[in-house]
Protein backbone atom coordinates (compact mmCIF):
# COMPACT_ATOMS: atom_id res chain seq x y z
CA UNK A 1 0.00 0.00 0.00
CA UNK A 2 0.99 3.37 -0.84
CA UNK A 3 0.09 6.66 0.81
CA UNK A 4 -2.19 7.52 -2.05
CA UNK A 5 -5.26 6.98 -0.25
CA UNK A 6 -4.72 9.62 2.15
CA UNK A 7 -4.80 11.59 -0.37
CA UNK A 8 -7.63 10.07 -2.72
CA UNK A 9 -11.09 12.32 -2.31
CA UNK A 10 -13.30 10.80 -5.48
CA UNK A 11 -16.50 8.39 -4.41
CA UNK A 12 -14.89 4.87 -5.23
CA UNK A 13 -16.00 4.08 -8.78
CA UNK A 14 -16.67 6.78 -10.76
CA UNK A 15 -13.56 7.63 -12.20
CA UNK A 16 -11.72 4.27 -13.36
CA UNK A 17 -8.52 4.28 -15.15
CA UNK A 18 -8.59 3.41 -19.14
CA UNK A 19 -5.51 1.84 -20.13
CA UNK A 20 -4.64 2.34 -23.88
CA UNK A 21 -3.81 -1.03 -24.84
CA UNK A 22 -1.15 0.63 -27.35
CA UNK A 23 0.95 1.94 -25.29
CA UNK A 24 1.07 -0.97 -22.37
CA UNK A 25 3.89 -3.05 -21.90
CA UNK A 26 2.01 -4.99 -18.85
CA UNK A 27 5.26 -3.97 -16.68
CA UNK A 28 2.73 -3.83 -13.64
CA UNK A 29 4.20 -0.81 -11.88
CA UNK A 30 0.45 0.75 -12.08
CA UNK A 31 -0.32 -3.21 -10.33
CA UNK A 32 2.31 -2.16 -7.35
CA UNK A 33 1.15 1.56 -6.88
CA UNK A 34 -2.74 1.10 -6.58
CA UNK A 35 -3.39 0.71 -2.81
CA UNK A 36 -7.13 -0.69 -3.66
CA UNK A 37 -6.32 -3.56 -6.24
CA UNK A 38 -7.82 -2.16 -9.13
CA UNK A 39 -5.43 -3.43 -11.57
CA UNK A 40 -3.93 -6.49 -12.41
CA UNK A 41 -1.36 -7.58 -15.32
CA UNK A 42 -2.97 -10.35 -17.34
CA UNK A 43 -2.12 -11.79 -21.08
CA UNK A 44 -5.10 -10.75 -23.41
CA UNK A 45 -8.07 -12.22 -25.00
CA UNK A 46 -7.67 -11.87 -28.97
CA UNK A 47 -11.26 -9.43 -28.55
CA UNK A 48 -8.64 -6.75 -26.70
CA UNK A 49 -6.29 -7.07 -29.39
CA UNK A 50 -8.84 -5.81 -31.64
CA UNK A 51 -8.82 -2.23 -33.11
CA UNK A 52 -4.87 -2.21 -32.14
CA UNK A 53 -2.49 -0.03 -34.43
CA UNK A 54 0.36 -2.17 -36.37
CA UNK A 55 3.05 -0.51 -33.51
CA UNK A 56 0.35 -1.81 -31.04
CA UNK A 57 0.36 -5.38 -32.41
CA UNK A 58 4.22 -5.63 -32.90
CA UNK A 59 4.55 -4.05 -28.96
CA UNK A 60 2.17 -6.94 -28.30
CA UNK A 61 3.52 -9.59 -29.61
CA UNK A 62 6.83 -8.20 -28.05
CA UNK A 63 5.80 -8.23 -24.64
CA UNK A 64 3.55 -11.18 -25.19
CA UNK A 65 0.53 -9.52 -25.01
CA UNK A 66 0.60 -8.92 -21.47
CA UNK A 67 -1.48 -5.78 -20.47
CA UNK A 68 -2.88 -3.72 -17.13
CA UNK A 69 -6.22 -5.29 -16.92
CA UNK A 70 -9.13 -3.06 -14.87
CA UNK A 71 -10.17 -6.03 -12.86
CA UNK A 72 -12.22 -3.67 -9.43
CA UNK A 73 -13.48 -0.62 -11.44
CA UNK A 74 -15.48 -0.04 -8.48
CA UNK A 75 -12.47 0.32 -6.16
CA UNK A 76 -10.75 3.11 -8.12
CA UNK A 77 -10.59 6.38 -5.52
CA UNK A 78 -9.19 8.22 -8.96
CA UNK A 79 -5.75 8.95 -6.89
CA UNK A 80 -3.71 8.91 -10.09
CA UNK A 81 -1.02 7.13 -8.89
CA UNK A 82 -1.17 4.42 -12.11
CA UNK A 83 -1.05 7.26 -13.86
CA UNK A 84 2.67 8.76 -12.33
CA UNK A 85 4.40 5.50 -12.37
CA UNK A 86 3.61 4.45 -15.79
CA UNK A 87 6.49 4.31 -18.21
CA UNK A 88 4.51 4.09 -20.95
CA UNK A 89 1.94 6.96 -20.24
CA UNK A 90 -0.97 4.40 -21.00
CA UNK A 91 -3.44 5.12 -18.32
CA UNK A 92 -5.84 7.80 -18.27
CA UNK A 93 -8.66 8.14 -15.82
CA UNK A 94 -12.05 8.98 -17.30
CA UNK A 95 -15.49 9.18 -15.98
CA UNK A 96 -17.48 5.26 -15.65
CA UNK A 97 -19.46 5.88 -18.49
CA UNK A 98 -16.37 4.85 -20.99
CA UNK A 99 -15.98 1.75 -22.03
CA UNK A 100 -12.93 0.07 -20.15
CA UNK A 101 -10.58 -2.53 -21.84
S1 LIG B 1 -6.42 5.96 -9.68
FE1 LIG B 1 -5.14 4.18 -10.17
S2 LIG B 1 -3.91 3.84 -8.28
FE2 LIG B 1 -5.62 5.17 -7.69
S3 LIG B 1 -7.25 3.79 -6.94
FE3 LIG B 1 -7.63 4.12 -9.15
S4 LIG B 1 -6.58 2.44 -10.20
FE4 LIG B 1 -5.75 2.54 -8.10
Amino acid sequence: MSKANESCKQAPGKIVPLIDLNRCEGKGPCVSACPYEVLLVKVSSKEQRTGLSIKGKIKGFVHGWKYANVIHPDLCQACGECVKVCPEQAITLVRREVKLT
